[in-house]
């Protein structure tokens, strides 16, 4: 994954997705103010032309346009939506998608799928053969949810060979600063037979463990027939970089949103 700055914005880019349009947000080069300083993504109390200029500025360094955005409603879920270019506009300029879908898809050119992220995991899809993207937003609970492994499954469903399918894992809170109590620990090893290998005890608090998300969701996309070699895991931490990235974990509610991006 690689850093690039253009006109003062800065993005990330997977060298894996080079062919297809696509990059994940930092807070640097938009023109919002106070806590949503300065690239923020979604609305959350900002205003409103200052949110569609930080659309205009990033997408233009992607070659693509606000109008062809779509979002949906993410409430950690696995619940994954095929979406056309009929659904442009959806969240920008008109009603957001009703019901909650945390993973997005689509076959069609130009339409720009659009996920949420302030420490949360964004994972990105692209068939190369067949000419299929998607996103999805996986936090613990979609991490629980695998959510990342159904994403493959619909691809599949919609003509995708597993071999053709590269990955890529965004920057997102990591190991050194996920710190959860024994509820989510439990979550986690019902679910996974792997997990031991993905989380620490913290040896400083009682009840604690550090759990390793980027790991977890490649281990997740390994199983459902993911090449290893097509997968390009980040494992950057969002809350230590918090210069670069809205954290949640570092800065509360008051905060901006990052955004990820896929596009044919
Ligand atoms: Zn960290």
């Amino acid at each position: 994954m690689k850093l690039v700055e253009k006109d003062g914005v800065k993005i990330f880019k997977f060298d894996i997705l080079e062919d297809v349009k696509h990059c994940f947000s930092t807070r640097v080069g938009g023109v919002s103010k106070g806590c949503y300083e300065s690239m923020n993504l979604a609305f959350r109390g900002d205003e409103r032309e200052n949110v569609l200029e930080n659309y205009d500025r990033i997408l233009a360094l992607i070659d693509s346009k606000k109008e062809d955005t779509v979002w949906t409603r993410q409430v950690h879920t696995d619940n994954i939506l095929v979406v056309c270019k009929k659904d442009r506009g959806k969240g920008l300029f008109f009603e957001r998608i009703k019901d909650g879908y945390d993973g997005i898809i689509t076959m069609e050119e130009d339409v720009v799928l659009t996920a949420f992220s302030a420490d949360c995991v964004l994972i990105y899809f692209y068939d190369r053969v067949k000419k299929i993207v998607g996103i999805c937003h996986s936090g613990w609970r979609g991490t629980v949810l695998a959510i990342a492994g159904k994403m493959v499954e619909k691809m599949v469903e919609l003509g995708s060979l597993r071999e053709n399918i590269v990955c890529g894992i965004a920057p997102a809170i990591g190991k050194c600063c996920f710190q959860v109590d024994d509820v989510v620990i439990d979550a986690f090893k019902d679910k996974f037979e792997f997990f031991d290998k993905c989380f620490e005890v913290d040896k400083k608090s009682k009840g604690h463990y550090f759990v390793d998300l980027h790991s977890i969701n490649e281990r997740i996309l390994l199983e459902a027939g993911i090449k290893k070699e097509n997968i390009e895991n980040s494992r950057i931490c969002t809350k230590c970089g918090s210069d670069l990235f809205f954290s949640h974990r570092e800065m509360g509610e008051k905060r901006g949103s990052l955004a990820g991006f896929i596009s044919l």
